[in-house]
């Protein structure tokens, strides 16, 4: 007797989730679809949303991490008990995020801009180049790297307003030098947490610039993945310097014997050079409409 209803009622807990999308029109209520990606359990308002982003998420992995069959989930976080990250029983991640986000002042964050903005983050160090030691903002790789690969995987929006930023550092000739680029730590990790982390918790990661570097941080890695993609011929030179960066080469060599910079004179500050030459040669670059005081 007592076996029989532990059956039923673990047939009931088995059918609850074929059950839900029935529900969809209920506040609160999760939709499960599946997905190429693997699949997005969100509420019924956030269930295109959340294809779309991890589809643009897939397609990045392929093109720049080149994993073409990574396999994840998006799930709606729940009043900010769920860890940003969690296993599925097949071993593919399951990212939870608040798809009614807001920075600290009530900013909503689109999800175009953070969450492939942090897939891309986790994709490249759960398979490309992970972290060995605590600390550090993002795995082994050098931060402008672990950088270079959220910031591929960002929406047209973020990514054109990061290419105006970099195109304004570079007319004031304020870009980051490349030696300094090159090695530097993470601006957001030489800030203070407490004021830098937004609102709704740390495992997000969505921060506000503290330093004043970071702008500039981001604008700089976006172009420098730009002058890279267009030397190399390939988005993939992500993947590529993570091979590098592997096989325990310096990078900076590796860029360099990439950029044209072909005979022994090759420099980090020639570079510096081509790389603020080929931003005003490219078009994505060409700012229509800079700020009233030519920025
Ligand atoms: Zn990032």
């Amino acid at each position: 007797m007592t076996m029989t209803l532990g059956r039923v009622a673990i047939a009931l807990v088995a059918l609850a989730p074929s059950i839900a999308p029935a529900h969809a029109a209920q506040p609160g209520a999760m939709v499960i679809r599946k997905a190429s990606f693997g699949h997005v359990e969100v509420a019924a308002t956030a269930v295109e949303t959340a294809l779309r982003e991890g589809r643009a998420a897939q397609a990045a992995a392929r093109d720049v991490l080149l994993l073409p069959h990574v396999r994840f989930g998006i799930t709606a976080r729940s009043h900010g008990k769920a860890r940003w990250v969690s296993i599925a029983s097949n071993g593919s991640p399951i990212y939870s995020w608040a798809f009614e986000n807001t920075a600290p002042g009530g900013r909503p964050v689109p999800p175009s801009h953070a969450l492939r903005h942090e897939i891309g983050h986790d994709l490249f160090i759960r398979h490309l180049v992970p972290s060995s030691r605590e600390g550090q903002y993002g795995g082994d790789a050098p931060d402008w790297l672990d950088e270079m690969a959220a910031i591929a995987f960002e929406g047209t929006d973020v990514t054109a307003m990061r290419r105006r930023e970099a195109a304004r550092l570079a007319r004031s000739g304020s870009l980051i030098p490349m030696d300094r680029f090159l090695t530097m730590v993470h601006p957001e990790l030489t800030e203070s947490p407490a004021s830098a982390v937004a609102s709704d918790g740390p495992a997000y990661r969505i921060r506000l610039a503290a330093s004043s570097d970071t702008p500039r941080f981001y604008a700089m890695t976006r172009a420098f993945y730009d002058y890279l993609v267009a030397r190399t011929g390939s988005p993939a030179v992500v993947a590529k310097l993570a091979d590098a960066f592997r096989r325990g080469e310096r990078l900076d060599a590796w860029v360099l014997a990439r950029s044209g910079q072909r005979n022994g004179s090759a420099s980090l500050g020639a570079l510096d050079a081509d790389l603020r030459s080929w931003i005003q040669s490219d078009a994505r670059y060409a700012v229509a409409t800079g700020s009233p005081n030519g920025g």
